[in-house]
């Protein structure tokens, strides 16, 4: 059907290209374009000879030229952007510059302010409906799954949902005391921040990992887990009419949480300079220099994942709730795509905003997020491409 240009060649993108050679009457052809030319003509070697047909180029995705260029001469339907969300605005302005669909994974971050917010990319509204194309903002699984299961939710069984969970149990287990299972710097960073949440149509601010609660998922059992600010909670909070309270918890073990500490309380994790031996070094840098590398976790992790919401509104003026997960195995992840499930579970996602995009089912000129867009097609393309979903409409709540 058409072409898609892939910016990046990290853990995420290997699975979507992975996933786009799979569905190749899709994606016929694909252009895999990053900082490091080397990773994306590995992964061509790997997967050509399928009916994908595949090419590579090296591009620095901090400007703008370089991806019109690029652009202008492969001329995809679809750009779809997993590098950092340092490039998200950069990669937009080619876009417009170019006429071609947008699709990423997580919104912008400026790189000298670690506030992560959707309304650099929300200001892009206007001229991506002028120019006639279509930006699908995070379309990966937290935000992104999580959006289309809240749509989904919205659409079926609500008339108005009041309250939302989302749950982010990872019960992967990769044998280090301490590793992080992506970039280093960014998950401290997000872990060591101030957690928040939405309640009664402002933020509440609370203090890093204060809020604790222990939940029995599905499949995984019991874990603790910590309510985290988390990017989708902005835009959901926005687009479920309604809504009273949205709030985001992640799952950490207890040795993860005793080595963060310790590390915090003797300043590995802090990020001013500092000197050293004549030299100026960030000390989170040295940190995540001494840590095991996160693509080395792969072959190393067992376990699952759970991801899902938690609903609780009404509907035909009676209360309802509503929990809805999908569970991905680290191993059988590792098998299929040679990724663990931190990247599977966004890896797919991304192929499948982007197959929608492409084929005009999700297209609407301007600049939207997942649960804007009619989730069931979404939905039924989850379980056919590997992240099956399950409800349980009685299920424990979070107090
Ligand atoms: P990685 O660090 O593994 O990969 C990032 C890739 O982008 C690397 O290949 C890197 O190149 C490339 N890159 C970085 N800067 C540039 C640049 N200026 N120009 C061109 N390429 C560049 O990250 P992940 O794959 O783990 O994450 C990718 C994205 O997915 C991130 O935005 C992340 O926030 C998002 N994400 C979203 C989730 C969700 O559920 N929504 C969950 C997890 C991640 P090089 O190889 O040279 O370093």
């Amino acid at each position: 059907m058409g072409k898609a240009l892939i910016i990046g060649c990290g853990g995420v993108a290997g699975v979507t290209i992975h996933k786009c050679c799979q569905n190749s009457d899709v994606f016929e052809e694909i252009m895999i374009a990053s900082r490091t030319k080397s990773k994306c003509d590995v992964l061509k070697a790997k997967l050509d000879g399928g009916k994908t047909k595949i090419h590579t180029a090296q591009v620095d995705a901090d400007n703008t030229q370089e991806v019109i260029d690029l652009i202008n001469s492969f001329k995809p339907d679809v750009v779809i952007n997993l590098a950092l969300p340092y490039q998200d605005l950069t990669i937009m302005d080619a876009c417009l510059a170019t006429k071609t669909h947008y699709v990423d994974t997580a919104n912008y971050e400026p790189l000298d302010d670690a506030k992560f917010e959707y309304k650099w990319q929300w200001a892009y509204r206007e001229r991506f409906k002028e120019a006639g194309i279509t930006a699908l903002l995070g379309s990966g699984f937290d935000p992104g799954v999580t959006g289309v299961f809240s749509a989904f939710a919205q659409k079926h069984y609500f008339d108005e949902i009041h309250y939302l969970d989302i749950l982010d149990a990872n019960a992967g287990d990769h044998g280090y005391p301490f590793a992080t299972n992506f970039n280093p710097e960014i998950n401290i960073r997000e872990v060591t921040a101030n957690g928040s949440y939405w309640e009664d149509g402002t933020w509440v601010e609370t203090e890093p990992l204060e809020i604790k609660r222990e939940y029995d998922f599905p499949v995984i059992g019991k874990k603790d887990m910590y309510l985290l600010h988390h990017e989708e909670l902005e835009s959901l909070a926005l687009n479920l009419k309604g809504i009273k309270r949205i709030r985001f918890f992640m799952t950490f073990g207890q040795s993860y949480i005793t080595h963060l500490k310790c590390l915090e309380n003797v300043g590995m994790t802090s990020i001013e300079p500092i000197d050293y031996n004549g030299m100026q070094i960030v000390p989170l840098q040295f940190l995540k220099a001494v840590l095991p590398d996160p693509a080395s976790l792969g072959p190393r992790t067992k376990g699952k994942t759970n991801i899902g919401c938690i609903f609780k509104g009404i509907k035909d003026g009676k209360e309802r709730t509503y929990y809805i997960y999908n569970v991905c195995d680290h191993e059988e992840s590792y098998k299929e795509v040679q990724s663990q499930a931190i990247s599977y579970t966004t890896g797919v996602p991304a192929m499948i905003g982007a197959m929608l995009v492409m084929n005009g089912t999700w297209q609407k000129p301007g600049v939207y997020n997942v649960e804007e867009f009619d989730p069931d097609p979404f939905m039924e393309a989850l379980n056919k491409w590997g992240l099956p979903w399950v409800e349980d409409f009685n299920p424990t709540l979070v107090d």
